[in-house]
């Protein structure tokens, strides 16, 4: 038996489609939304990965403004510039790129993001607003996840889910809309303990480590589904995950590729929400219009 490739470019392209239709009707009514990314590094990956957003972002029909800050810049600055977009009514939606000049925080500076232009769920009130079950913007890479179990139909349930990792911007938030899918949800983290104690009863693993090779065919049941969220760069500038694909291929019943899974569709999911975040501060300011 080989593991099905959970493929997430299918999913990837029709949440694209989706977000260029709602871009074009928002377009219509006079509002062009526009997703905000601000920079403050020279990493060459990051400038690559902002770079594939901007393009799959003009593809949508979506506005993208690139606010490059440089390696130097202060958490002053940062602060101050997140609060002007916050305040701008052509900026619909804000990402603040990792990582940041050494130093700065993250935890701080995303609490100037408006919860509602807060589309990768950065902010802590987002989590906060996740966890209690009230509306607000998941992390994309979290929802990408849902969206591909959804897509290939895999059900969630009552099932045995397994998520390796507890940031705040994938384990958490994942586990939480697992939750709410009536999932039976375990996090595992580097302090739980020996990986297959967990992951050997699990219908589905998650693996969010960023470690590669971490999970090996020994550590999944027999036709578990596995999705795997790592990206990796090895030396020789490829990219892997964090599954040990070789081991794990033949034991699992499906398995997300990297690249091509979860990632891909974080991008598309990105876009989505810029236009839904677009979409209700139009009706906000003028009640009845845009949708
Ligand atoms: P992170 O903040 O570094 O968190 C990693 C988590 O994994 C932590 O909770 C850590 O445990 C846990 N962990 C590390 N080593 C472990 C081990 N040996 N066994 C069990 N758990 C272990 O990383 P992140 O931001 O969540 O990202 C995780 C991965 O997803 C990275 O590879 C990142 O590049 C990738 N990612 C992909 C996308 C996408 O769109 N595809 C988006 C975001 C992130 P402790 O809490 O105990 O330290």
């Amino acid at each position: 038996m080989s593991a099905v490739l959970l493929s997430g470019k299918q999913l990837a392209q029709t949440i694209r489609e989706k977000a260029h239709q709602e871009a074009r009707e928002l377009e219509a009514d006079g509002l062009r939304p526009t997703l905000a990314v601000v920079v403050a590094t020279d990493d060459g990956s990051t400038h690559w990965y902002v770079r594939s957003i901007e393009r799959a972002a003009g593809s949508a029909g979506i506005g993208c403004r690139i606010v490059d800050l440089g390696p130097d810049a202060t958490e002053q600055v940062l602060a101050s510039v997140l609060q002007d977009l916050s305040g701008d009514p052509s900026v619909h939606g804000i990402i603040l790129q990792t990582p940041l000049p050494p130093g700065v925080g993250t935890d701080e500076l995303v609490g100037h993001i408006a919860p509602e232009k807060d589309v990768d769920g950065a902010n802590p009130l987002s989590l906060g607003r996740l966890a209690v079950g009230r509306p607000s913007f998941a992390p994309a890479t979290a929802r990408a996840v849902i969206e591909i179990l959804d897509h290939f139909d895999i059900p969630l349930a009552g099932r045995n889910v397994v998520v390796i990792g507890r940031s705040a911007v994938v384990g958490k938030p994942l586990s939480l809309l697992l939750l709410e899918r009536d999932a039976a949800v375990t996090v595992c983290h580097s302090r739980s303990g020996p990986l297959e104690k967990y992951t050997r009863t699990a219908d589905v693993v998650v693996v969010a480590a960023g470690r590669t090779g971490l999970l090996k065919g020994s550590h999944v049941l027999s036709g578990a589904v596995v999705i795997d969220v790592g990206t990796n760069v090895l030396p020789d500038g490829s990219l892997v995950g964090d599954v040990d694909e070789d081991s794990v291929r033949g034991i699992a019943a499906a398995l997300t590729p990297v690249p091509g899974g979860v990632g891909s569709v974080t991008t598309s999911l990105l876009l989505l929400h810029t236009t839904e975040a677009a979409r209700e501060q139009a009706r906000t300011l003028v009640p009845g219009s845009a949708g």
